[in-house]
């Protein structure tokens, strides 16, 4: 596969509006995309519809193009998808790389020890589900030995997936497939080469690298950008981070998404979101974003 191409996306799942949070990693991978002179992709995460808040896909990509985050080609949808999740999921079932597991959440909470990462499943059906229970979910065996991820930004992440997670969820008890390993299939079926995303997933990235691991598939690049904290450097609550941004007064948003990554802001109000671009593009630093964390807004 031919890295020469820098191809960079952003994944919103369709929760809810663009909140300042996602505008941040819409932002920090379009800039890095397009500093690189690469291509950015848009990849709606819409795996679990009981999440999903209808209208919101659509409301995400017209608040992109109102702050002129224009993607390049189509936008993949991971709800039509399936088929190729479930044959992935053949394949790690078929080289005893994963197994049914029929423990309700109660049974795991009893038995399980807490991780960083909540409750590490005590592979209870790795011998075998129990018999008599009709719908299981199916989880991948993790083997304890420590995964490396070189970050841009946050340098060397270390994860033990075997002790520290456990077997996790490739697809859950509900039939939906599980995020990690849509996120692993997508990002190389995309032939993504950098995954600039939020630090709320840097742990989740050694599971990630696990699966390419297993399904001998390239590891992308990773920056996982600060996470949005207030003017006393303290996490944004969820509720401020959640805020919806207002797609009708796009400037003021970018400004403040890019004062909080540390990039230069323009000496003058540009006059549309495009003029904006024009000026960050080739002002873009990764190094700057090193002290955006403590920063605030
Ligand atoms: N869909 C995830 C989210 O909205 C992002 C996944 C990713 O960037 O890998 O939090």
């Amino acid at each position: 596969m031919s890295r020469t191409t820098y191809r960079g996306r952003f994944a919103p799942s369709p929760t809810g509006k663009l909140h300042f949070g996602s505008l941040v990693a819409a932002v920090g991978s379009f800039l890095d995309a397009r500093h690189h002179q690469g291509e950015w992709l848009v990849r709606i995460e819409d795996l679990d519809r009981t999440r999903e808040v209808p209208g919101s896909a659509a409301e995400i990509l017209s608040s992109l193009e109102a702050f002129a985050l224009h993607w390049d080609g189509e936008v993949i949808y991971q709800s039509r998808r399936t088929e190729r999740y479930a044959e992935v999921v053949e394949q790690l079932l078929a080289a005893d790389l994963a197994y049914p597991c029929s423990c309700s959440r109660k049974e795991i909470r009893e038995r399980a020890q807490i991780g960083p990462e909540g409750p590490i499943y005590p592979g209870t059906c790795r011998s075998g589900k129990k018999p008599g229970i009709a719908t299981n979910s199916i989880r991948l065996v993790t083997q304890d030995r420590d995964i490396l991820v070189e970050d841009r930004l946050q340098g060397m992440f270390r994860q033990n997936p075997g002790t520290e997670i456990g077997d996790f969820v490739i697809r859950r008890m509900d039939g939906y497939h599980a995020y990690q390993l849509a996120v692993v299939v997508d990002d190389a079926w995309q032939k993504i080469t950098d995954v600039v995303r939020g630090a709320d997933l840097l742990s989740s990235t050694p599971r990630q690298c696990y699966l390419q691991q297993l399904l001998g598939l390239e590891q992308p690049n990773y920056l996982h950008l600060p996470l949005a904290v207030d003017q006393s450097g303290r996490k944004l609550s969820k509720q401020d981070r959640d805020r919806p941004v207002e797609p009708k007064d796009p400037l003021n948003s970018l400004l403040s998404v890019l004062a909080f990554l540390q990039q230069p802001l323009p000496p003058e109000q540009p006059e549309s979101p495009e003029a904006l671009w024009q000026w960050a593009i080739p002002r873009w630093r990764t190094e700057s974003l090193r002290s955006a964390s403590s920063s605030g807004l």
